[in-house]
């Protein structure tokens, strides 16, 4: 059977996606592979595929002991046996399980790494005696301390070349940092291995951030606007998950928790209804969402700051795994960088705190960014993407500027007409033609007054601000503070030099749902 026709046999796809079918040739040439994908991007293919496809067993070192029987469990209603070990497993099962690997009837072993190398039940020596013919590492960045998800017990898997110095491994993450890929690389000891780097780009998500200020009044509009679909929600502490869902609830929203705090049983209760929609929301720490397989989440908020861009990129990647538009909205207040920073100042060794500090400062100017979002992200994994992706708030902010010359010119030759001498509000009557009495009967006749009667005072304030900013106007005066010109003011007069303004309109509402598919 060829990759092709084992594709579409098991899992019923005819195409291969990314670059899952050059990665599946290296390991069936019994090469070691790194493959970074994004989530959702299809990773287990590249090992599940193979392991269908050659003869023996492949081991399958995956973190999280909860989400193994769901990936057994489907793996085997496509016909494909697999097994996972855990110890939450009877030794009846265990012994069952023991001769279904002697007899050669289990395709796919999946494991904690504790298991495999742990002090008791150690099963390397058992596992040698199997024809082992593949070993894939799932969630490979939890062996780096830098990745955002350090699990010491991944460190045990340096042994695993030594132990199985034959047997090809493919070690497979979403987190693209290239510090953490050269640890992993490292620390697994892989020989030759081929990297392979996928396109992090998830087109099908919109990138949003607002200025945090009555966070859950933010977030109850949100969800008001799409109120039937499946959402996560990213707190920093376990006690606000609780709070929060417990608050969304009191509004009408089905949501739960979710933290590491939890017991497995609520946990996998909570997990369990939202997969099957019974829970549209699950408000959670980051321990919510690794291998989680939902494809329809729609939508995933951060109300607190994430501490890392791999962390954040990762959370808001378990949107729309299914391809349809979905967005990705964090609420930020400068507030919780200030928190975060003094945690990483007392978390780590001096050079953890350097680091983390760095990584931190990087999701601090991503929130902070008046450029494409999507564009500084691509940067951020050492992709290149052009400088307009036309579906992050910037981008479509950006869509939404017009050329405001000649407002911009009305203001500064009312400005240049009233000799630089009075103050933004006095212009900005002037112009709109005010018939109050404040207005001196002299400047009444100049060809000026009146000339922007067309538009509110509010926009005139606003233009009347960016002005300023654009260093087009200066405000300036002891005492009473007056408008005056700038050198570069002549640019505009003359009409050398355009300005453009961001349109007025709440244009909020408008992008979710222009947002391009
Ligand atoms: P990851 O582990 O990279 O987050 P998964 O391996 O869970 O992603 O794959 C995400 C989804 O994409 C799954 O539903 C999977 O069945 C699907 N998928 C994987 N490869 C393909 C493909 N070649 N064509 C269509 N769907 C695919
Ligand atoms: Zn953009």
């Amino acid at each position: 059977m060829t990759p092709q026709q084992a594709l579409q046999k098991y899992f019923g796809y005819s195409n291969f996606r990314h670059q899952q079918e050059t990665i599946i040739q290296h390991v069936l040439n019994k090469q070691d592979v790194m493959a970074l994908m994004p989530t959702g991007g299809g990773k287990s293919l590249c090992y599940q595929l193979p392991a269908i496809l050659l003869n023996g067993l492949t081991i399958v070192i995956s973190p999280l002991i909860a989400l193994m029987k769901d990936q057994v469990d489907s793996l085997n209603v496509n016909g494909i046996p697999a097994a996972f070990l855990n110890s939450a497993q009877t030794p009846e099962e265990q012994r069952q399980l023991v001769e279904k690997l002697k007899n050669s009837q289990v395709k796919l072993l999946y494991l904690a790494p504790e298991r495999l190398f742990g002090t008791e039940n150690k099963l390397v020596p058992f596992l040698k005696t199997l024809n082992v013919v593949q070993i894939a590492i799932d969630e490979a960045h939890c062996i780096s301390q830098w990745g955002h998800d350090f699990r010491p017990e991944y460190l045990m898997l340096a042994q695993l070349k030594n132990e199985f110095p034959n047997v090809p491994v493919i070690a497979l993450t979403a987190t693209a940092d290239k510090l953490t890929q050269k640890d992993i690389l490292e620390k697994l000891n892989l020989h030759k291995p081929a990297v392979f780097v996928s396109s992090f780009n998830r087109h099908n998500i919109t990138y949003r951030v607002v200025p945090k200020k009555n966070c859950f009044k933010q977030l109850i509009a949100f969800l008001n606007e799409r109120p039937d679909e499946s959402g996560i929600i990213y707190c920093l502490s376990r006690k606000s998950t609780e709070s929060l869902a417990e608050d969304l609830k009191n509004e009408g929203f089905a949501a739960e928790a979710y933290h590491a705090g939890m017991s497995n049983e609520a946990k996998a209760k909570n997990q369990e209804a939202f997969l099957r929609d019974d829970v549209k929301i699950i408000v959670a720490t980051i321990a919510f969402g690794m291998g989680i397989n939902k494809s329809n989440v729609r939508y995933v908020v951060h109300v607190d700051l994430p501490k890392n861009i791999e962390g954040y990129y990762q959370e808001t990647g378990r949107a729309g795994r299914d391809g349809l538009a979905s967005e990705a909205l964090l609420l930020y207040s400068p507030g919780d960088a200030g928190k975060l920073q003094h945690f990483a100042r007392i978390e780590g060794n001096e050079e953890q705190s350097r680091i983390m500090l760095n990584k931190l400062n990087d999701m601090v100017r991503y929130c902070q960014l008046q450029s494409c979002r999507r564009q500084y992200l691509m940067n951020y994994f050492d992709e290149a993407f052009p400088p307009n992706c036309g579906s992050c708030d910037v981008c479509l902010t950006e869509f939404k500027r017009f050329d405001g010359t000649l407002i911009a010119q009305k203001a500064l030759s009312a400005v240049s007409r009233l000799n630089e001498r009075f103050g933004v509000n006095y212009v900005i009557d002037f112009l709109r033609g005010s018939k109050n009495e404040k207005i001196r009967e002299e400047h009444k006749q100049l060809k000026t007054y009146g000339v922007g009667a067309d538009i509110s005072k509010t926009d005139w304030q606003r233009y009347m601000r960016e002005l300023i900013t654009m260093e087009y106007l200066q405000v300036t005066g002891e005492g009473y503070p007056v408008l005056k010109l700038t050198p570069q003011s002549a640019l505009i007069l003359k009409g050398i030099q355009k300005v453009e303004f961001i349109e007025t309109q709440t244009t909020e509402e408008h992008h979710t749902e222009t947002a391009p598919p």
